[in-house]
This record gives C-alpha cells, structure tokens and sequence, in this order.
C-alpha cells in the first residue's frame, strides 16, 4: 500500500538562533510569521512562516534537545521535510508495511493540536521525512 497524496506542508529548518534567523525570512524574503510554539516537552521553540503554499519551520534547540544535537553535529540547515496526511496513524502502518521504519514507535503531539511522527532517515534515503495529521 502506498501513501495517497501526501502534500508537502512544511521544510524543518535548524536554526541556533530564530530571532537571528528570522530577520531573513521576515525581512529580507518578505514572508509573514504564521505561528511561534515552544514545545517544553521536547526542549523545541518553533516558528513557521507562509511560503506560498508551503511553510518554513524555524526549529532552535533549547539545551538537550535532537535540534541542538543536529547543529552540532552538522551545523545549522535543512532538517526535514513534512507532509500532511489525512490520517497519521493508517499513513504510518501503511509505510510499516512497505518496510520503512519509524524513530517512535506511535505518532505524538507535535503543536497546534496536530499529531506527527517522523520516519527514520536510515529508510528514506538520507532524509528526515515527517508526517502530519493537522489538529
Ligand atoms: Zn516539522
């Protein structure tokens, strides 16, 4: 079984500063700041800006967090790619099934009443693919 039309909603972004960041695609791209989270849980402070369609996520770190230990490993840039589906869990075993794997056994809570899960790079070709149901 496969996917049926998984959109591209947002690219992740890794960032060590989002208001230093932000200036970028705020000011100099003329983007508009579409929502801004801390996710306490998972030591994350997002923002997301409209791109036509398609948002930016700006993901920083805030001490012992997987965006902290990515910076340092790789530097900041490209994170991952996110693509919404209407249901996150039958999208999930469905790619089971096909054999790819999954970094959390089950989706969480992942901002704005939404549930995501994200798919081991190690079976997408090298790219930290996540999925989204939004809330
Ligand atoms: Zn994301």
């Amino acid at each position: 079984m496969t996917v049926k039309g998984a959109e591209l909603e947002h690219v992740g972004v890794a960032v060590k500063s989002i208001a230093e960041t932000r200036r970028l695609y705020e000011e100099a791209l003329g983007l508009t700041l579409g929502g801004e989270e801390v996710l306490a849980e998972q030591g994350l402070k997002l923002v997301f800006f409209d791109a036509g369609g398609v948002k930016i996520e700006l993901l920083e770190g805030l001490g012992e967090d997987p965006i902290s230990r990515f910076i340092e490993k790789r530097g900041p840039g490209i994170h991952h790619l996110c693509f919404k589906v209407d249901d996150v869990e039958a999208a999930a075993a469905s790619l089971k099934t096909d054999g790819y794997e999954f970094i959390t056994e089950a989706p969480y809570e992942g901002g704005y009443g939404s549930r995501v899960i994200f798919m081991k790079p190690s079976s997408t070709f090298g790219v930290l693919i996540e999925l989204i149901q939004e809330g």
